[in-house]
């Protein structure tokens, strides 16, 4: 079986004491069971160090991007062995928003490049994420969609022990429509026998698909609750002490 995960991103959200008081709350929950379910912070990158520092231990902690490559002249970068050298474990890699965003706009290639660099130079794990805009969906190209941005990565790396994808259709992106039980499952079962046709049969089997875009307390049961669905990663939801909710909802 593959273990439930549930990933917070704050996005660009927060600051120092407003973590310490979210902290504090996810701090007072019970004990995971850490064979049901794997549990991830993704603070902004100035607070990845300091989060660590103080969140509990049977929480990881992610950063939410990194550079293509090894660190020097490249201003304002992090290199993803600096984000394992403050003790986090994860990196987001390729979210809607670093895509999307006209100011930031990273290609297909540029996000399989960050995930091979932080992988394989600085043993970080990569949830990386994929998904298709409205207009995507409305002519038809969804499965086209993910199918390409996974391509580059497949393209770029052969381990995928340490890979989470997230399937973020953009359009459920902190606008509070989430996708359907039925409508998510029908592209993680698609993603998952893509997998088995394109890569293997053992990765198609063990890694984890991971469901984004406006998941809350109130929908995620249901959603967890299919069968290609191994998980979340949250948004806005993430960011109050209610995520623990979500974190149970495998249970
Ligand atoms: P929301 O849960 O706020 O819709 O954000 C989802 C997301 O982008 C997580 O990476």
């Amino acid at each position: 079986g593959r273990r439930f995960f549930v990933g917070g991103n704050w996005k660009c959200n927060l600051n120092k004491s407003a973590i310490a008081d979210l902290v504090a709350a996810f701090n007072e929950a019970p004990p995971l069971d850490r064979d049901g379910v794997d549990v991830v912070v993704a603070p902004p990158s100035i607070y990845v160090d300091s989060t660590r520092q103080i969140l509990r231990n049977d929480f990881a902690v992610s950063a939410q991007n990194s550079w293509i490559s090894k660190g020097g002249a490249f201003t304002g970068e992090l290199d993803a062995t600096m984000i394992k050298d403050v003790g986090a474990e994860w990196v987001i890699l390729g979210h809607s928003e670093r895509r999307h965003i006209p100011q930031l706009k990273e290609t297909d290639e540029t996000v399989a490049k960050k995930a091979k660099y932080a992988l394989e130079n600085a043993d970080l794990s990569v949830i990386f994420c994929i998904g298709e805009l409205l207009e995507e969906r409305e002519a038809g190209q969804t499965i086209a969609v993910c199918e390409r941005q996974l391509n580059a990565l497949k393209q770029a790396i052969s381990d995928w022990t340490r890979v989470v994808i997230a399937y973020e259709p953009v359009w459920a992106i902190g606008t509070g429509k989430v996708a359907t039980p039925e409508q998510a499952e029908d592209v993680h079962r698609s993603l998952r026998l893509w997998l088995k046709q394109n890569v293997s049969e053992s990765v198609s089997d063990q890694t984890r698909i991971l469901y984004g875009g406006s998941v809350s307390p109130a929908n995620c049961v249901e959603l967890a609750k299919q069968d290609n669905i191994d998980g979340f990663l949250v948004g806005g939801a993430s960011m109050k002490p209610t995520f623990m909710e979500i974190v149970d909802s495998y249970k």
